[in-house]
């Protein structure tokens, strides 16, 4: 376990980052949801995307929606590649 690494109540994960995170791995700190830059944003591994907090709760309430055959699929693959994955992004 990583305490770098926080979860939804769906049980997806997710880092709080920095613009700076972002820009040691080429990104710039843009939220893929609303595409403005932000100074604080999370590194969400199901949607392999960065969201600032805004984004972040409108996605939280959209997964809430999402089916249990869905979040079960998703999960399993993110507990054998998300470890990996925030690595790559120097964020663990
Ligand atoms: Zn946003």
């Amino acid at each position: 376990m990583n305490e770098k690494i926080k979860y939804t109540p769906q049980g997806f994960s997710y880092i709080d980052i920095t613009i700076f995170d972002c820009l040691s791995w080429g990104g710039l700190g843009i939220c893929d949801g609303c595409g403005k830059p932000h100074k604080e944003l999370k590194l969400i591994y199901v949607l392999h995307d960065t969201y600032c907090n805004k984004c972040f709760d409108t996605w939280l309430k959209r997964s809430a929606k999402y089916s249990k055959e869905d979040i079960e699929y998703d999960l399993e693959i993110q507990k054998e590649n998300h470890i990996q994955w925030y690595k790559y992004h120097g964020v663990i």
